[in-house]
């Protein structure tokens, strides 16, 4: 009894040692999951309200999914691209069918298929629109998050994400993010793409003005532009649409996509988008090795199966509403603010009472786990399996957090 009681400690300790100090997280060491609920090593449960920054949109451990990794475990897990094998057409045809656009190009991490939207962007704006060589600019958000790679850090107007990780790449410029006339006016001859996150998941689940999206969908229309929805987060379920910008009828040139993609299992991440913007690579431009795997294949394509049946979207927007009511509830109880669309929202505690990290770690002894971002906000990202109980049961945690 008592060895189990130091267990988690002492993995804890041992996983600072070992690693860089790149995260700083919650006390709690995490042994198992099934649905919405986290076991750790001492055999406590957790509600997981974080879903792996919506890497886990179907809850942990899937059953349709779990069977369809073990089944292509047995059979077939790496080819690289040099040889196509038998998971790969369905999966891109499903994907595409699900985005509406002509191809997909599958990565793995997200950032990697920011980067993939970049540089297809690029080329386009080369052979395409006829921007003269070496010219292309992209816009882009302050307040964005598109991943960690040098490139992305470039844009980023979060100075722990960039500092000391310069010389940067430039190409970008940055603008208020929701403000349709700074957009406007930043779209020049050598703009060949705007980067967005139609909801800004990072920044603390910041939805744009009404209008806002269809308003840079027509300026990019109007300006031969392309529009690049950054759905690695929004997309796929989250909000109570397949996508984001659905909420608004925006039909973004190009989808990424990530996270929940992989189902909770593998990092699976893609592209999406028409032939006249995908059509610009030739073989030998771009690739990765692990790229559309069998493995990553075979779990994706169920994903997107899942999710074109509908329930999950259809889950998001019932439980969110019932999640949003409890925490609009709180408001003036401790909540200043509250932010979102379908299971998806960020809450900002009222600063005087204590910061976000100190209240997900009081959340944490209550048995629910949520992440803050940005000083006093807690961002809540739940499974979309999560029940009506469940979600009533979060915001009773809070509620006795914030009470104090
Ligand atoms: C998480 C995220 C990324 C980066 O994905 P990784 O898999 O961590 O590289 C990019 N864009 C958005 C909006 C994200 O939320």
């Amino acid at each position: 009894m008592i060895d189990d009681m130091l267990r988690t400690p002492e993995a804890i300790r041992d996983a600072e040692r070992w690693t860089a100090h790149n995260y700083h997280p919650l006390p709690v060491v995490v042994s198992s999951a099934e649905g919405s609920w986290l076991t750790d090593v001492d055999g406590r449960r957790y509600l997981d309200c974080l879903a792996g920054y919506s890497a886990l949109n179907f809850g942990h451990r899937h059953p349709t999914l779990i069977a369809a990794a073990h089944a292509q475990l047995d059979r077939l897990t790496l080819t690289s691209r040099a040889f196509v094998h038998d998971q790969f057409a369905d999966f891109c045809r499903e994907l595409a069918e699900l985005c509406r656009k002509d191809l997909v190009l599958p990565m793995n991490t997200g950032a990697e298929a920011v980067e993939t939207g970049i540089k297809v962007a690029r080329k386009w704006g080369y052979q395409v629109k006829g921007v003269a060589p070496g010219q292309a600019n992209i816009v882009v958000a302050e307040g964005n998050f598109h991943g960690r790679t040098t490139t992305i850090v470039s844009f980023s107007t979060d100075e722990d994400a960039r500092a000391d990780f310069g010389p940067f790449t430039p190409g970008f410029t940055v603008v208020p993010y929701g403000d349709l006339a700074a957009l406007t006016a930043a779209v020049d001859e050598n703009t060949v793409a705007v980067l967005l996150e139609p909801i800004q998941g990072e920044q603390g689940v910041v939805v744009p003005p009404e209008g806002y999206l269809p308003g840079v969908r027509r300026v990019c229309t109007e300006r031969n532009v392309l529009f690049i929805a950054d759905e690695i987060q929004s997309g796929l379920g989250r909000t109570g649409d397949t996508f984001a910008c659905d909420h608004e009828g925006v039909t973004p040139d190009m989808y990424l996509l990530g996270k929940a993609l992989g189902g909770g299992i593998v990092p699976v991440s893609a592209v999406a988008a028409n032939a006249d913007v995908l059509g610009v690579l030739r073989p030998g431009q771009h690739g990765s090795t692990f790229g559309g795997n069998p493995l990553a294949c075979a779990v994706a394509t169920e994903v997107v199966r899942l999710l074109a049946t509908g329930e999950f979207q259809r889950r998001s927007t019932e439980l969110g509403a019932r999640l949003h009511a409890g925490l609009r509830s709180l408001v003036g109880r401790g909540l200043v603010a509250v932010r979102g669309r379908g299971l998806w929202a960020g809450l900002d505690i009222d600063p005087s009472l204590m910061s976000g990290r100190e209240a997900c770690e009081r959340l944490a002894e209550r048995g629910v786990l949520a992440k803050d971002t940005h000083g006093a906000t807690i961002r809540l990202a739940p499974p979309l399996v999560i029940t009506e109980e469940e979600i009533d049961h979060a915001v009773a945690q809070l509620a006795a957090v914030l009470a104090g």
